[in-house]
């Protein structure tokens, strides 16, 4: 089938349109579309299943799919591919500027393939604000991909966040605006506002003192440690900021009306952060119903990135998350499906879904957590456009799936139909941009 792209307003028809407010679908629902300004203009209910016949040429015929808002990933690293083909590490220390770029365009691409119209894109790893220019290009239309919001780079106090090499005269690109102190965060967090950032993101958390013992033999030849300290042979995780740091990091984002993302393993760091009013909090995967219960009175939004835990975690560990999920969704806690995607490969996106339905977490809560509550974490009404839900004004980001996700979670992956802004990507299961 060819597609031309329309120029005055056009209709799409569907049978069956998930509204994630309502957290149900609905029948028989049409939506009315502004190429130009790639929004919905207007949605009404047919009184009947039936469309138009013969169809205008501009319209779209949904029906024999099922179709919801387009997908929100809220932990993303566009410039990053999976681990188990090359070592983070290695893609930062070796990789040129060049190629991380070119991954990153394909990346983009195949998230969009997959039904991602939005990313919140969380750190560059290495490439500072490279990012901001992957933002702009994808809204100049010079490469095809989801919109993006960008962190460029973390924050973390001194040395918090390192690359280590061994080798302290190497020189290594940095993966962290180091600050410390409350006048040192809020200085931290304006560069990255100037730089052009749409999140900041500040790790609560992270291993520390790794320096003291070599954790793997991270080159060709390098011998390994005979004895392993008691801890075990990962380092610990330390908390990076005192809660008035958190405060003011906070603060100091929210009265330029930019959210915060913390990263967080453990509950101490999930229960600082959430005190300190951050947004979000990324991981949070050591379970403890305190830290549910400071999330859900904070209003937190909990991302618990089950996908690239599947990856790094070990087995029993993973079951625990499972369930400290679960019982998130049952306290109450508001959740947003992102599963870091970059340590796991890009397009595998859907994953976070199938693993949080598998977790307990009914389809349609799912849905919502992929849909509206990605526009949440990435700032809701502060991100200056409306997405995640197709109302009147909300931008016609729309996927259409060949088959019900509440019939079989694999559904989610039979992805026939993207459009972004009211331009189709792609059509009867092809990418057409
Ligand atoms: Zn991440």
């Amino acid at each position: 089938m060819s597609y031309s792209s329309p120029t005055e307003p056009f209709t799409i028809h569907t049978s069956l349109l998930f509204s994630p407010h309502l957290k149900t679908f609905l029948p028989n629902v049409s939506l009315l579309i502004s190429p130009t300004t790639g929004l919905v203009l207007r949605t009404h209910t047919r009184s009947t299943s039936s469309i138009p016949s013969p169809l205008p040429p501009s319209d779209i015929d949904l029906t024999h799919l099922v179709v919801l808002p387009g997908f929100v990933d809220a932990h993303t690293h566009i410039f990053l591919h999976p681990y188990a083909e090359t070592p983070a590490l290695h893609q930062i220390l070796h990789e040129s500027l060049v190629e991380r770029t070119l991954r990153a365009a394909n990346h983009a691409r195949a998230a969009l393939a997959a039904g991602y119209t939005t990313y919140r894109d969380l750190g560059t790893e290495g490439l500072g604000a490279a990012d901001v220019g992957l933002r702009d290009a994808i809204n100049r239309s010079i490469v095809v991909g989801p919109r993006l919001f960008v962190a460029t780079d973390p924050l973390a106090s001194s040395g918090g966040y390192v690359l280590r090499v061994e080798n302290e005269n190497a020189r290594v690109p940095r993966l962290a605006d180091e600050a410390d102190g409350v006048d040192g965060v809020r200085a931290a967090v304006r560069r990255r506002l100037a730089a052009g950032a749409d999140v900041v993101k500040f790790y609560a958390d992270q291993e520390k003192r790794n320096a003291r013992y070599p954790e793997t033999e991270t080159w060709p030849g390098a011998l390994g440690v005979r004895f392993k300290p008691e801890w075990g042979d990962k380092p610990k995780h330390y908390l990076l900021f005192s809660a008035s740091e958190m405060r003011a990091i906070v603060d100091e984002a929210h009265e330029a009306e930019c959210p915060v993302a913390a990263h967080a393993s453990s509950p101490a760091a999930v229960i600082r952060a959430a005190r300190a009013g951050v947004d979000s909090v990324e991981h949070g995967q050591e379970p403890s119903a305190e830290a549910l219960e400071v999330m859900k009175e904070m209003g937190t939004i909990f991302v618990p990135t089950l996908t690239v835990m599947e990856e790094e975690v070990p087995e029993e560990v993973v079951g625990s998350m499972y369930q400290h999920t679960y019982n998130a969704w049952k306290a109450g806690v508001k959740l947003a499906c992102g599963g870091d995607i970059g340590p796991v490969a890009h397009g595998e996106n859907v994953r976070e879904l199938e693993l949080m339905i598998a977790a307990g977490v009914p389809v349609e809560e799912v849905l919502a957590s992929a849909t509206l509550h990605g526009w949440e974490a990435c700032g809701g009404a502060w991100c200056g456009r409306k997405f995640g839900w197709l109302d009147e004004g909300c931008a016609a980001d729309i996927v259409g799936l060949m088959g019900d996700p509440r019939e079989d979670v694999k559904n989610l992956r039979r992805v026939e139909f993207v459009m972004k802004d009211g331009r189709a990507c792609k059509m009867d299961n092809r990418m057409i941009v």
